[in-house]
């Protein structure tokens, strides 16, 4: 562990006025919609002064806190997904000229961001996607623009929603890799600082320009037990022991059934979800045909289209499409980049309109398993059988 260094809040616009010092385009947490969004601050007030946020399944309300706390809530529905993974980005454009056609590819100019208020989970939903975007044959040039610039300062949470699992998906609630710098809140009564610590050089010479005094014991001992609060708050959790296989066995399970007659097939969950990265492209051109551009936009495996190949749709019920995402999620996504596809952050369960619960589902595969039900349907008689050949 790095060492330790205390900013008093009275001192965090300085870590605003650094960054932007450095060139970065400041990003964090805002109160918008009556939710708490990501979008580009100018100061520390942008930030979610005293505010909470209430979370369950299906349900997301905003609530005032008791204190001024500046990272008091947990994620709500923007994730840093829509910054490093834009929903919409044009991939090239061509213009008719005479009779030939003149392509220009899209440069990806993103202004260089430091994002403030990084939870432990979207860390490693970044991580993740870094390896679906950066870590093959083929590096995704929209992504690494604004991966390459980006300076992470996460922020350790104090508490928990009701739809966290992260402890259980090994992904939080403590940033431990990948930021920059790594901010504990500790508010009690008049006092209100944060304990940071550097991750990288460049979080080292971010801090080093900070009025920043080196933390003491006691004031380490506060930080360390935020997290343990936030998890030892957690409800929820998944049992990941031999999870791919158990989803691998249990594709004609009726729970699949049971989900898909709830299922809306909205792709909310989809578009939440931090690591979700499925794309389409579309190709558009202008009323006098001289200009035509092609653009990628988010796409669900929740949609018909999604997998349409010659003429149909290859998932075209409802429950072929929630058993595909919580699949792929969960197990295919091991096979693929060899880790889980999910961080449980929670957004999924918190913003389904009919509340469907991924930890829910998976306990119910678990409980009713079709290996044990076949087993017990054919138990072993004790006689020893050869191969008949
Ligand atoms: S599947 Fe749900 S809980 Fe897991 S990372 Fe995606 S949104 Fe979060
Ligand atoms: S699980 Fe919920 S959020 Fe996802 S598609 Fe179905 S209804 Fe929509």
């Amino acid at each position: 562990m790095s060492e330790q260094f205390i900013l008093r809040r009275e001192n965090f616009g300085e870590l605003f006025a650094a960054l932007k010092l450095r060139g970065y385009q400041v990003v964090g947490p805002t109160v918008r919609d009556a939710a708490i969004v990501y979008d580009e601050l100018d100061s520390v007030e942008d930030l979610p002064v005293g505010w909470t946020d209430e979370q369950d399944g299906g349900t997301y309300r905003l609530k005032k806190r008791s204190d001024n706390s500046l990272f008091g809530y947990v994620v709500g529905p923007n994730s840093w997904k829509q910054f490093l993974h834009p929903p919409t980005v044009r991939l090239w454009q061509i213009a008719k000229s005479g009779t030939t056609f003149q392509i220009e590819e899209e440069k990806h100019a993103v202004p260089k961001r430091a994002f403030i208020g990084v939870r432990a989970c979207e860390l490693r939903a970044i991580a993740i996607q870094d390896k679906v975007f950066l870590g093959g044959s083929f590096v995704d040039p929209p992504y690494q623009a604004g991966r390459e610039g980006a300076f992470l300062v996460a922020v350790n949470c104090g508490q928990a929603g009701k739809t966290c699992f992260c402890v259980s998906m090994n992904a939080g609630p403590k940033a431990t890799a990948g930021y920059d710098l790594a901010l504990t809140e500790i508010l009690e009564g008049a006092e209100h600082y944060f304990v940071v610590e550097a991750g990288t050089t460049r979080g080292a010479e971010v801090l080093g320009q900070l009025p920043c005094r080196p933390a003491q014991k006691l004031e380490e001992e506060k930080a360390a037990s935020m997290p343990a609060r936030a998890a030892a708050q957690m409800s929820r959790s998944i049992d990941n022991a031999g999870i791919k296989e158990l989803l691998y066995a249990n594709m004609e399970h009726p729970r699949w059934e049971e989900v898909a007659a709830r299922c809306l097939s909205c792709g909310n969950c989809t578009m939440v979800c931090p690591t979700c990265f499925c794309t389409t492209v579309e190709d558009v051109t202008d009323l006098t045909g001289e200009h035509a551009e092609r653009w990628q936009k988010w796409d669900s495996c929740f949609t018909m289209d999604f997998s349409y190949l010659h003429g149909g749709s290859i998932r075209n019920s409802t429950k072929a499409r929630y058993r595909q995402w919580m699949t792929h999620k969960l197990a295919t996504w091991i096979d693929q980049f060899g880790s889980s596809g999910c961080v449980g952050c929670g957004r999924c369960i918190t913003w389904c309109p009919v509340a469907i619960d991924i930890t829910e589902e998976v306990r119910s595969i678990r409980a009713t398993d079709l290996r044990t039900k076949l087993s017990k349907e054919k138990p072993d008689d004790g006689n020893i059988r050869t191969n008949p050949g």
